[in-house]
């Protein structure tokens, strides 16, 4: 059977007609009752790989998730467009716990989310064997590996599904995709032979961008005013910085709420709760603010200080733009960052000090990179972008220029560096370039070399940032706990006038250009929206949202609200061919959209 019913079943109910990459390979393991594993980004569509074939099966699909919030979106959309679908969990009242008891009995539920530690009680097992299980959904895989950066124990136990259920076919899905955790995923949870999947990790909707901290609220007021309206987090590394900058945030007009591991339960879960009812445009928040958000609309991500690996910043700034539409993920950064988090390590010793130093520095390198980010990123996770320019951060849609003497630029850093081989890191090469007269310098008699203050009309910082574009380009190198600087055999040939670096103008003087480039992405996605009726459908949305005491994106997500306000449907038939508009939706909704529509037009 497969593709052309899987089709009109994506179509009648989600309201889509194409696949995205690999969801058909997907969806076909399902039906065939082949164990599987896929790999697909942050908003991939992973769980459409398992939600449209439980319509086809016969019984009840069975999805683990860990988190309830995560249950519960997943549960609320699915009813909206007419698929039954039920979570069990604490925080049932005895009425919810018999109505769903009820449903699954009748045979009506075709996907039950039920939490990993209940699922695996003596008692839970034998009610899901009386009921059937047509099909087993572990999402979030990665947390059943110690490799992964979210480990629950509790994820081990869900090998025993297998056992109960020797016949039936384990689908697991996440984003996290490292060898290890894929083959820990694959033994931990006694897959049979499963057909392993994985997408490519590049997200090409998020536009990336990261610039030294300078006059921090100005930065983040630069990049909440292209949004406005929109859902956008504030990362701090401090909760007091939250405290602060959420009342900067506050002080400027906008709506913001913080969120951070100092705040009580109560006040972090209703924040959280405002953002993702929209009743929030802005959470400024710490790291602790994270999973269980599925928000899909979030338009903006800012870090106003530097995360301490690449794995966290890919995490984080991954919470933007799951809708698959354009998102801007900026990075504020300062040489202080690095310091704090070297300090924050400090007790840290052997391969494990070894380990996050590495990390750190490529981190940093990334900060201060020349180097397409999307690139950069798919080179750590081992990948490669496949094409030059990505049209989707700074570098490549020539925000950040490049200075025109780049060649006599480096080769001065060079030269000092060769003078000073063997003992200084970036900072002190950097204070002795621009002319430093400090006691350290000056005792050591750097300031006698020929190399002092050839740069001393840039500032120190300036200098600092060319010099770790240089390593990111390996024309240096930055050895052992202190960071010594060398000069690589590539780097020699800069100083023969054999190869230029690529090398950035300073912040200051491009602030002006940054804000006038938009992507390729988003101009596409915005192609023939009319704008204004976007905004009407959007305020419309928010007061059923209100209304029914849900989220807005379980009502329609931004594409869909996009799609219409292109479109223009006039009738409930035209409604329907809006990407994104299943049966059950036009009929709920058809008739309070197209007024709206028909009044705009
Ligand atoms: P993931 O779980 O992989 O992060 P989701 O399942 O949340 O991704 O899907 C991301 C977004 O893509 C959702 O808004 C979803 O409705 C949308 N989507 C999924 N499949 C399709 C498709 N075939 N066509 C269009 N949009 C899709």
């Amino acid at each position: 059977m497969a593709s052309a019913e899987l089709i009109e079943v994506m179509k009648r109910v989600w309201g889509y007609s194409t696949y995205l990459p690999l969801q058909e390979e997907a969806m076909a393991e399902v039906l065939e009752e082949r164990d599987s594993l896929v790999v697909l980004p942050t908003g991939g569509g992973k769980s459409l790989c398992f939600q449209a074939p439980a319509v086809l099966l016969e019984g009840m699909t069975l999805v683990i998730s860990p988190l309830i919030s995560l249950m519960k979106d997943q549960v609320d959309s699915l009813n909206a467009v007419g698929v039954t679908a039920r979570c069990i969990h604490s925080g049932l009242t005895p009425e919810e716990r018999r109505e769903t008891n009820e449903a699954v009995r009748s045979g009506a539920v075709r996907l039950l989310y039920v939490a990993p530690e209940r699922v695996v009680m003596p008692n839970f097992m034998d009610y899901l064997r009386e009921r059937g299980v047509a099909s087993i959904v572990i999402d979030e895989a990665h947390c059943v590996s110690h490799w992964g950066h979210d480990f629950r124990p509790e994820y081990r136990a869900l090998s025993r599904l297998r056992d109960v259920f020797p016949n039936v076919g384990v689908h697991c899905y996440t984003a996290t995709a490292t060898p290890q955790v894929r083959d820990d995923i694959a033994q931990s949870l006694n897959l049979r032979k499963p057909r392993v999947l994985i997408g490519s990790p590049d997200r090409p909707n998020l536009v990336f961008s990261a610039e030294r901290r300078e006059d921090e609220l100005a930065q983040v007021l630069g990049v909440v005013a292209r949004h406005p309206g929109e859902s956008g987090i504030v990362y701090c590394i401090t909760r007091k910085k939250v405290d602060s900058l959420c009342n900067e945030l506050r002080a400027s007009g906008h709506a913001a709420l913080p969120y951070h591991a100092g705040m009580s339960d109560a006040d972090r879960k209703a924040n959280q709760e405002a953002f993702s009812r929209d009743e929030t445009e802005i959470i400024v928040a710490t790291v602790a603010f994270g999973m269980g958000i599925d928000k899909p609309d979030v338009r903006f991500v800012i870090h106003t200080g530097m995360p301490k690996s690449v794995e966290h910043y890919q995490q984080e700034s991954g919470r933007a733009g799951r809708d698959g539409l354009e998102a801007e993920c900026r990075l504020l950064y300062s040489g202080g960052d690095y310091g704090l988090w070297q300090r924050l390590m400090g007790d840290q010793e052997g391969e494990a000090a070894e380990i996050a130093r590495k990390k750190l520095n490529d981190m940093y390198g990334y900060c201060t990179g020349v180097e397409c980010r999307h690139q950069v990123l798919m080179k750590y996770f081992g990948e490669s972008l496949g094409k030059d320019n990505c049209e989707a951060c700074d570098l490549c849609l020539g925000v950040g220029d490049f200075v025109e003497d780049a060649l006599i630029i480096a080769q001065k850093i060079i030269s000092g560096v060769v003078r000073l081989e063997g003992v200084a890191g970036p900072t002190y090469t950097a204070l002795v370039l621009t002319g430093s007269k400090e006691e350290r310098v000056v005792s050591k008699g750097h300031d006698q070399l020929s190399t002092w203050n050839v740069l001393g009309e840039n500032s120190k910082e300036n200098v600092r940032d060319w010099i770790e574009q240089l390593v990111s380009q390996a024309y240096l190198d930055k050895v052992g706990e202190y960071n010594i600087l060398n000069v690589t055999p590539s780097g020699m040939a800069v100083l023969r006038g054999d190869e230029t670096p690529r090398m950035l103008r300073p912040f200051e003087k491009t602030s002006k250009r940054r804000r006038e480039k938009a992507s390729a992405i988003e101009g596409k996605s915005w192609e023939g929206v009319d704008r204004e009726l976007f905004d009407a459908l959007r305020a419309l949305r928010k007061g059923i949202a209100q209304e029914n005491n849900a989220p807005a994106f379980t009502i329609f997500g931004d594409a869909a609200l996009r799609d219409m306000a292109r479109r223009k449907p006039t009738t409930p038939g035209e409604f329907l061919e809006v990407r994104g508009v299943g049966e059950k939706k036009c009929v709920d909704f058809a008739h309070l959209f197209l007024p709206v529509i028909e009044e705009h037009t």
